[in-house]
């Protein structure tokens, strides 16, 4: 019975315990708030380390020097982490554990008690009282928090400007500390590179899609009028998960594409109107089949700059579809010899099998190597072989 009731004690104390903390814990913080000067009696105390701070309307100061200025003796528990304050036959108990001042009378104060530069915060009001000492707050001078006792000559108006340059010129140090600094801008990769695929979208474009989006990279698709409206909803996808759908042209066919000017544009044309209808959007870059030289002489770029594309190449060919034996290794091997002293990678690849396959090892090389992703857009000084920059 009796072992019991000890139990049950335990236990009730122990969520007393419990349910002080949460609410003591809101006052912690980093420190930082606005600057508070505290004094005791008629002199302005110096606190060489940690600063007092304002916590929702409560000072807090290093216990130890408010201690000592008050002439009370600081004994510190290591082994349970109190701190016992003695002064004329009174004391007065802190346990930062528990957030709890106790003060002579039995009286448990709930208090975040909290360490700020190897510093022991409690608030000066609390402590101050414990010893019989009133307590003010004087906005205007500092603010200043002030604990008197018979001892005090000084009403607070006369300390406060007693003190008033010494407040300013820390204020003043305090305000140039605590400027808001600009943040930091993110390093920039040195090094840029554009993955694009074409001739998709097909069977082996989703594969490359999970790829990007694992890999967190974005990239570029030069698609074909023909693939989009076999794959809507791949083209769907390109645009939802935030890549750039170029054109590509319908026919994929340089007899056909490159009969005149008004034949390349026309093939973007439809290419376009099919990705209108695919994802609501209409691109303005575009990359010809086969690559634009020879077959983009000045007057068949001057008509597709007209019809307001940007024409883009590439300087890294990855030879992906050079054959149908092309394997995952040597693509992945191509693109690594390339690359290096590009600081602007413009990769071509389609959407092929075994390009799929060496994707993952390519984005980490790059990776590896310092390179950004980025994708094309119509803004992007466009990569192509007349260095037409238009
Ligand atoms: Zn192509």
């Amino acid at each position: 019975m009796r072992g019991n009731w000890i139990c049950t004690f335990v236990a009730l104390f122990a969520l007393l315990l419990f349910a002080v903390q949460p609410a003591a814990a809101a006052h912690i913080d980093e420190g930082g708030s606005d600057p508070v000067w505290v004094g005791v009696n008629d002199t302005l105390l110096t606190f060489p380390d940690a600063q007092p701070d304002l916590h929702d309307g409560m000072t807090y100061a290093p216990v130890r020097t408010i201690a000592e200025a008050m002439g009370a003796s600081v004994l510190w528990v290591p082994s349970t982490e109190i701190v016992q304050l003695y002064k004329d036959g009174r004391h007065i108990t802190l346990d930062p554990p528990h957030s709890v001042l106790k003060t002579d009378d039995g009286t448990q104060h709930e208090a975040a008690l909290y360490l700020q530069n190897q510093r022991l915060m409690a608030p000066v009001r609390l402590v101050g009282e414990g010893f019989g000492y009133a307590v003010s707050f004087h906005r205007e001078g500092g603010p200043i928090t002030r604990l008197t006792d018979s001892a005090a000559s000084l009403s607070d108006e006369q300390f406060a400007a007693q003190n008033q340059d010494r407040i300013a010129a820390e204020k003043a140090t305090w305000r140039e500390e605590h400027q808001p600094k600009p943040a930091p801008e993110p390093p920039k990769p040195e090094k840029t590179v554009y993955l694009t695929f074409d001739d998709g979208p097909n069977e082996y474009t989703a594969q490359i899609l999970d790829t990007l989006k694992d890999q967190g990279v974005t990239a570029t698709f030069f698609v074909l009028g023909p693939q989009l409206q076999k794959h809507p909803d791949l083209a769907k996808r390109m645009v939802n998960d935030g890549y750039t759908v170029g054109l590509h042209g319908m026919t994929h066919d340089s007899s056909k594409i490159y009969r005149t000017a008004q034949t390349v544009v026309q093939e973007m044309e439809d290419d376009n109107t099919i990705l209108t209808q695919t994802t609501g959007l209409r691109s303005a870059v575009m990359r010809v089949p086969y690559g634009s030289k020879p077959w983009m002489p000045q007057a068949y770029r001057d008509a597709t700059v007209a019809a307001g594309y940007h024409m883009w190449d590439w300087n890294v060919d990855s030879y992906d579809s050079r054959s149908n034996s092309r394997t995952a290794d040597e693509t992945y091997a191509e693109i690594t010899r390339q690359v290096p002293g590009k600081k602007e990678a413009v990769i071509l690849m389609h959407d092929k099998k075994s390009t799929a396959d060496a994707l993952p090892r390519i984005i980490q090389w790059l990776k590896d190597n310092g390179y950004g992703f980025e994708r094309i857009y119509g803004s992007t000084p466009p990569v192509n072989f007349w260095n037409d920059e238009r």
